[in-house]
């Protein structure tokens, strides 16, 4: 279901400028390609996570929000560039063979730490895609179907956020950016809209492009041992696992074996 703007409400999320407003995506189109493809073949593996739990579910979500313009900065900001990272079947630019070139910091727990620092213009673009997409869930909560409409207010961050896409301002010392980067291919499938908190501080809100984890920590105090391993800091710090190591993922995992197809799937062989 899409709400369509009246008249009335014609007014870019960003720019708030009254303009003709574009059909946007939460996540961007070709990241569901991407979930939908493993070495090669088009596959029915595409797991989505809403609300932090799994299910294979065909739908993308999207909306009226943003104009032409604001969605070109989306777009060529983050949009574009971490899709290309996302494709692994291009050697040596994925984002993956990226990060094992960097100085490898430490190893906790299966998670591999690297040093960022020269990780190139995708640092920027990772940060600013994973920013754009949390703000555009938030600001954007009434136009997603039932399972992201709950309200997820950023407060004074919202307008700082929104400056900060714009260009206009710095990243906020309190949000943090944390990428985790999947080593395996073989559950890079999946794909999953933000989900956390709606109180405490620091909020911390995940969601999943193929091959890649997003937090976006939202607050000021955030624990030390967060803040030094995130990509946003001063040092900034890329991580990289197996799924079976992430912190989110046994917790997946068991929603995912509990998933009941939803959209196209329901009717294919998967019901
Ligand atoms: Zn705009």
């Amino acid at each position: 279901m899409i709400h369509k703007p009246s008249q009335s409400d014609r007014r870019c999320a960003l720019c708030q400028s009254p303009a003709p407003l574009q059909l946007s995506h939460l996540i961007a189109r070709g990241f569901y390609k991407y979930a939908r493809t493993y070495e090669g073949e088009e596959c029915e593996t595409l797991v989505s996570v809403h609300g932090g739990m799994a299910q294979f579910d065909s739908r993308q979500i999207s909306g009226y929000l943003l104009c032409r313009q604001c969605e070109g900065l989306f777009n060529d900001g983050g949009e574009k560039p971490v899709l290309k990272a996302c494709d692994r079947s291009n050697p040596l630019k994925s984002i993956e063979d990226r990060v094992l070139a960097l100085p490898r910091l430490d190893v906790l727990n299966g998670i591999e730490f690297y040093d960022a620092s020269r990780l190139g213009p995708i640092r920027g673009q990772l940060v600013y895609f994973a920013v754009s997409v949390v703000w555009r869930w938030s600001v954007g909560y009434e136009l997603w179907p039932d399972h992201s409409s709950v309200r997820h207010p950023l407060g004074p961050y919202e307008g700082h956020l929104r400056r900060f896409l714009m260009g206009e301002e710095p990243l906020p010392s309190s949000v943090h950016v944390d990428v985790q980067v999947i080593h395996t291919y073989s559950n890079a499938g999946m794909l999953g809209t933000p989900f956390g908190q709606t109180k405490g501080s620091p909020r911390a809100y995940t969601f999943w492009v193929p091959g890649i984890r997003f937090t976006v920590y939202i607050g000021k105090v955030l624990p030390p041992v967060i803040r030094e391993h995130v990509l946003s800091g001063s040092r900034p710090v890329v991580e990289l696992c197996a799924l079976e190591y992430s912190r989110h993922f046994s917790k997946l995992k068991k929603s995912f074996d509990e998933a009941r197809p939803v959209g196209k799937f329901a009717q294919s062989d998967l019901a």
